[in-house]
C-alpha cells in the first residue's frame, strides 16, 4: 500500500490518473519528456528533508556533508557536458536561471535585447508582463516573414543604434540552430554581454549535435527538464571567474534561499544519464524524429513554420486546414495527443487562440517511438485535425474517438513506468 493512498487518497487518486494519462496518451509538448526511474526517486529521496543554504563547503548550515557531495557531483557532471569552467545548479527553474543571468549582467533600467516573444522567444527575455520587461528597457529582434529565420540584419541594426548592455540568444519555439558566431560578433562590436538560454536545445548540445553555446556566450543558462531529461529546474554556466562569482551571489543570497537539494540530486543523476553513449543515441533519434513528423504534416498539407527543423521541436502551422491552435489543441487532447497552441510568425489569432500547435519529439522518443511511430503520429494529427474545420459546432467525436484507439494501442506497445 503506498503512503500518499492511506494519507491522502485525493491527491492518490490525481497521481494514479496522471500516471494512466501519461502511460496512455502520446505527449508532444516540445518542453517536457519522461525522466528515468532513477531520477523520480532521487527527487522523491530524503534530500527533501535538507537545507542547505550557501554552496558545497561554504553552508550556512551544519549536517551538509552528504548534500555537499551531491551538489559537487552535479556541478562537476554539469561542466564536463557543456565544457564549462564554472556551474551553478541551485536554481528553482530556468526562469530563476535567467533572473540570475540578469542579475549578474544588467541593473535595472538598462537595455537588454532578445528574441520576441511573439517570434519565439520566452517571457524571461524581455516581454511585458514579465520581471525582464518590467524593470528593464527590453528592446527585441524578430523573424523574417519569407522563410520565418532570426532576422539576424535587424538584430546587428538595433544593437548598434541601442547599444544593449545584454543581448539574448535562445526561444521557446525556434526550430532551428542560432548562428551563435553572428551574435557573438554584434555583441563584441556594442559591448554588450552575451547571454544564450539554451533551454529547449541543452540535450541536443550534450550529445554534440547542436553547436555549443559555451564557445560563444559569456553566460549559458538551461532548463534541466526539457531535453536534457532531468527534472524541472535550472543551471547557470559560465567561463569567466567574474561573472562566476556574480552568479553565485545572484543565485543565492540574491534571489533564493535554501537550496532544493533533493531537485539537485535528481539533476547529478539525469547529468550521469546525458554522460553515457545511449544518450548520444537517444539526442539523434530525438532529432530524427522531428524531421520525420514536420515531413509527414508537409506531405499532409500543413505548413511548418521554416519548412522544417534542426531540433527537437517543430512549429505547425494550421491556417491551410482552416482551424486555431486552441481548436486543434483541444481536439488533439480528446484523441490522446497533447500538444499545445503555439503563435505562428505574424500571427493574426489573439494569443489565447493562435494559428499553430508546437510539436516536439523528445517524450516520444524517450518511450521509444522511432520513426515509423512518428509518421503514424503525423498521420493521425492529420486524421483528426483534416475533418476538424468541417465539423459542426466543433463536435469531431467521431475522428477522434476512431484516433484514440489507435493512441492507445501504440502506447501499449511502448509502454512506461510499467515496473
Ligand atoms: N527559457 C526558455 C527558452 C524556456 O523555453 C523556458 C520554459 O519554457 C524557460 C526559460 C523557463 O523555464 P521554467 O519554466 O523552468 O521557469
Amino acid at each position: 500500500q503506498s503512503d500518499v493512498s492511506q494519507t491522502d487518497p485525493e491527491v492518490y487518486a490525481a497521481l494514479q490518473s496522471e500516471l494512466t494519462r501519461q502511460q496512455d496518451g502520446i505527449e508532444l509538448i516540445a518542453s517536457e519528456n519522461i525522466v528515468s526511474k532513477a531520477v523520480l526517486e532521487a527527487q522523491g529521496s530524503v534530500l527533501t528533508n535538507k537545507y542547505a543554504e550557501g554552496y558545497p563547503g561554504r553552508r550556512y548550515y551544519g549536517g551538509c556533508g552528504e548534500v555537499d557531495k551531491v551538489e559537487v557531483l552535479a556541478i562537476e557532471r554539469v561542466k564536463k557536458i557543456f565544457n564549462a569552467q564554472f556551474a551553478n545548479v541551485q536554481p528553482h527553474s530556468g526562469a530563476n536561471a535567467n533572473l540570475a543571468a540578469f542579475m549578474a549582467t544588467v541593473k535595472p533600467g538598462e537595455k537588454v535585447l532578445g528574441m520576441n516573444l511573439a517570434a519565439g522567444g520566452h517571457l524571461t527575455h524581455g516581454a511585458a508582463p514579465n520581471f525582464s520587461g518590467k524593470w528593464f528597457h527590453a528592446l527585441h529582434y524578430g523573424i523574417r516573414k519569407d522563410d520565418g529565420l532570426i532576422d539576424y540584419d535587424e538584430l546587428e541594426a538595433t544593437a548598434r543604434n541601442e547599444k544593449p548592455r545584454l543581448i539574448i540568444a535562445g526561444g521557446s519555439a525556434y526550430p532551428r540552430i542560432i548562428d551563435f558566431a553572428r551574435f557573438r560578433k554584434i555583441a563584441d562590436e556594442v559591448g554588450a554581454f552575451l547571454m544564450v538560454d539554451m533551454a529547449h536545445f541543452a540535450g541536443l548540445v550534450a550529445a554534440g549535435l547542436f553547436p555549443n553555446p559555451m564557445d560563444y556566450a559569456d553566460i549559458v543558462t538551461s532548463t534541466t527538464h526539457k531535453t536534457l531529461r532531468g527534472p524541472r529546474g535550472g543551471i547557470v554556466l559560465t567561463n569567466s571567474p567574474d561573472l562566476a562569482k556574480k552568479i553565485n551571489s545572484a543565485v543565492f543570497p540574491g534571489l533564493q534561499g535554501g537550496p532544493l537539494m533533493h531537485v539537485i540530486a535528481a539533476k547529478a543523476v539525469a547529468f550521469a544519464e546525458a554522460m553515457r553513449p545511449e544518450f548520444k543515441t537517444y539526442q539523434k533519434a530525438v532529432a530524427n524524429n522531428a524531421r520525420v513528423l514536420a515531413d509527414t504534416l508537409i506531405e499532409c498539407g500543413f505548413d511548418i513554420v521554416t519548412k522544417g527543423t534542426d531540433s527537437h521541436l517543430l512549429l505547425v502551422d494550421l491556417r491551410p486546414k482552416k482551424v486555431t491552435g486552441k481548436q486543434a489543441e483541444e481536439s488533439l487532447e480528446r484523441a490522446g495527443i497533447t500538444a499545445n497552441k503555439n503563435a505562428v510568425p505574424f500571427d493574426p489569432e489573439k494569443p489565447a487562440i493562435t494559428s499553430g500547435i508546437r510539436l516536439g519529439s523528445p517524450a516520444g522518443t524517450t518511450r521509444g517511438f522511432g520513426e515509423a511511430e512518428f509518421r503514424e503520429i503525423g498521420l493521425l494529427i492529420n486524421e483528426v485535425l483534416t475533418p476538424l474545420a468541417k465539423a459542426k459546432d466543433n463536435d469531431n467525436s467521431f475522428a477522434e474517438k476512431a484516433v484514440r484507439k489507435k493512441v492507445m494501442a501504440l502506447c501499449k506497445r511502448f509502454p512506461i513506468y510499467k515496473h
